[in-house]
């Protein structure tokens, strides 16, 4: 007997998104974001998958992950995004840190000559994020400390939107101006090339100007749009000269979230059915009355495998591709739904919990609305508690 949910993830729809970011973003090369085991996909899969498909840099948010990765075969470059601590990995898996700040400098470099290594680094700069980066207005100066560090090389400079939808774009703006202004003033000085990268799956979406020389996208490499996650409504405020304008905008990013292919389907089976009559309750607390007489299945998922209890009442499965409704709350291990007048419906019978089951389809973004979460979190909790297979 299935116990959980399996995610079947589709390799060659993350290979057809990844060609859609290159053909959206004019063929700029690609930072392709696999943190958190790839949003739930499995970054090892993934990561190969995107190796064969000629991304420039896999990216990271520990060093254990890039470790992972470097164990299992991984010869692309790698990209550790949050990473203070200077571990071996770093020179052992020859990692790329992402320096945040001057001390976190220091202690790179200092390893680094320890070890007679030189070490290449990309720089962070905080341009409202208001998380991790360099942001006082010391702040070139502090750059330029770094450059002067015997066994750093700064390779790239990068900043990270505050927005992961930009619906209004106003203060995505703002924060490409500043990072214009800093790349400017480094470039002038700079002895090697400088590989600027800020765009995030939105940006990659909708703001051409924020493409610089690779883009760094990672919800959208899984299929799902993080424009249309959040209820994206036009009309905008207008964008800057050269970018896609008010309505035209707004069209052209439903067009290209339709390109998208998710990479995940979940799916379970029923594990039990049973006849209630009318008035019977359903689940703790009997937040559900049967109205009528009802065949209801029993589900071998719940919050345990990352099904949100927040989902009671709310969402839809699919059976005989058709959607049955979750009534009553959703337990540890166990979901009800309602199947009655889904005919032939029967013990064993394949549920989709995510994804496509003939012509009915349950997206991440439906999922993540009723919720009341983002897709992201909808990929990585379903994605990391359930059983894996590749297709
Ligand atoms: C997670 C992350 C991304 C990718 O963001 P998406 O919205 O998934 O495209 C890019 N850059 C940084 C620094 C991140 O943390």
């Amino acid at each position: 007997m299935l116990r959980g949910a399996i995610a079947e993830i589709d390799l060659n729809a993350v290979s057809r998104n990844f060609r859609t970011v290159k053909r959206l973003s004019g063929n700029r090369r690609v930072i392709a974001v696999v943190k958190a085991d790839a949003y739930g996909h499995g970054a090892v899969e993934v990561a190969k998958r995107l190796a064969d498909e000629g991304v420039l840099f896999l990216a990271v948010a520990f060093t254990g992950e890039a470790g992972r990765l470097r164990e299992a075969g991984i010869k692309t470059p790698l990209l550790v995004l949050f990473d203070k601590d200077v571990s071996p990995d770093f020179f052992e898996y020859h990692l790329t840190p992402v320096i945040h700040d001057l001390p976190t400098a220091r202690r790179f470099s200092k390893e680094a000559g320890k070890r007679n290594r030189s070490l290449d680094v990309h720089v962070k700069i905080d341009t409202g994020m208001g998380r991790l980066g360099f942001h006082s207005r010391d702040m070139l100066e502090e750059i330029k400390a770094i450059w002067n560090m015997p066994n750093l090389r700064i390779t790239g400079l990068m900043s990270h939107f505050s927005d992961s939808d930009i619906a209004d774009t106003s203060y995505a703006e703002k924060q490409m101006k500043s990072f214009h202004a800093v790349r400017e003033a480094l470039m002038k000085k700079s002895k090697t090339p400088l590989l600027c990268h800020m765009a995030n799956s939105a940006a990659v979406m909708t703001l051409p100007e924020s493409y610089f020389d690779a883009v760094r996208p990672g919800l959208m490499l899984y299929g799902c749009s993080p424009v249309q996650d959040t209820g994206f409504n036009p009309p905008l405020s207008p964008l800057s000269k050269g970018g896609i304008k008010g309505g035209h905008r707004a069209s052209c990013i439903v067009h290209r979230a339709s390109s998208l292919k998710p990479a995940m389907k979940v799916k379970t089976e029923i594990l039990s059915l049973r006849r209630l009559q009318k008035g019977s309750p359903v689940s703790y607390g009997r937040t559900f009355i049967t109205r009528r007489n009802s065949l209801i299945a029993v589900l071998p998922v719940g919050y345990a495998d990352g099904y949100s209890r927040m989902l009671t009442n709310a969402m839809d499965v699919l059976v005989r591709g058709k959607r049955a409704p979750v009534v009553g709350r959703v337990c540890m291990d166990l979901t009800m739904v309602d199947v009655t007048g889904i005919k032939g419906a029967k013990e064993r019978d394949e549920v989709v919990i995510l994804g496509r089951q003939d012509h009915e389809e349950i997206t991440a973004s439906e999922m993540a609305a009723k919720a009341g979460t983002i897709s992201y979190e909808i990929l990585t909790s379903l994605g990391s508690r359930s059983r894996r297979i590749y297709v």
